[in-house]
């Protein structure tokens, strides 16, 4: 995308990649929340990534551009996603509960993947052995990655009444449990305080990489100081510029800071997290 579209302070105008980024810094910081996509039957929430050190250009994006968007090109990461968001939504068709695997996601070309004890070969193909499978097979289970692509790719998976199953006890309805950041809602208490999973795209983080601006909207944080170290391990995070425009789903609480002025979301673990990195 060379062009964005910047609703900031309630102004519409379209700038190119190479006014944007000649911009002041701190006007930068005000306006990467409020991009989209300049095609108009889009819109879809874009973001601005900065110039790497080693000569990578600074660009605009969306990661959620609707099917068929001009502005939006394919990519192999692209494609995956499509896929995933495909298979979610067959799941959701098929209206059984699924299962949340929350075992940590291999992160393509970063680490060795990790194969989850749980994951049998009846859990992860179903239909293998018709005979067996309607009355003996585990739910259909479904991990954080997938769960993020669909949701960046509209499947549904937010609005749907299909019943997820957490930790094996708690039963959620799908449009209960999964809450786009624009949408967050803190709770009145800290007794009140139910885990969420919260999803979205990150815009930008601070200088020291503690705390994650989503691009959805401008109102949340989410810090990461605690778990700072095991997340950028796992998804190989180095830079400022590689959370720019990642996707990222969590579980965890919402609630106010203390002037209530902003909405907090707090991881619940290190592991219970999934971050989308750019791979281009
Ligand atoms: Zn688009």
């Amino acid at each position: 995308m060379l062009d964005a579209v910047c609703t900031h302070g309630g102004e519409v105008c379209t700038y190119n990649i190479f006014d944007f980024q000649k911009l002041d810094p701190a006007v930068i910081e005000l306006k990467r929340q409020h991009l989209q996509c300049p095609n108009p039957d889009c819109t879809g929430k874009a973001y601005y990534r900065r110039a790497s050190i080693d000569g990578k250009a600074a660009c605009f994006g969306s990661r959620y551009h609707i099917a068929g968007c001009d502005e939006g090109r394919s990519s192999e990461q692209g494609s995956r996603e499509l896929q995933q968001a495909q298979e979610v939504r067959q799941l959701l068709l098929a209206g059984e509960e699924v299962r949340f695997d929350f075992s940590p996601v291999a992160v393509k070309g970063r680490s060795e993947p990790v194969t989850p004890l749980a994951a049998t070969k009846a859990d992860t193909r179903p239909g293998s052995s018709p005979d067996k499978v309607n009355k003996s097979a585990k739910p259909a289970s479904i991990g954080m990655d997938k769960a993020l692509a669909s949701l960046m790719r509209g499947s549904g998976l937010d609005t749907s009444e299909t019943v997820i199953q957490l930790d094996g006890r708690f039963n959620f309805k799908a449009k209960n449990l999964f809450v786009n950041f624009a949408d967050a809602e803190p709770q009145a208490s800290a007794a009140d305080v139910k885990p969420k999973m919260f999803w979205g795209t990150i815009s930008h983080t601070d200088a020291d990489l503690e705390w994650l601006n989503p691009s959805d909207c401008d109102d949340v944080g989410i810090p990461i100081a605690r778990y700072k170290k095991a997340i950028l391990a796992r998804f190989g995070i180095t830079d400022r510029r590689d959370l720019e425009g990642a996707g990222l789903i969590l579980y965890g609480k919402c609630f106010w800071n203390r002037s209530k002025t902003r909405k907090i979301i707090e991881l619940w673990d290190a592991e219970r997290i999934f971050i989308s990195v750019l791979t281009d």
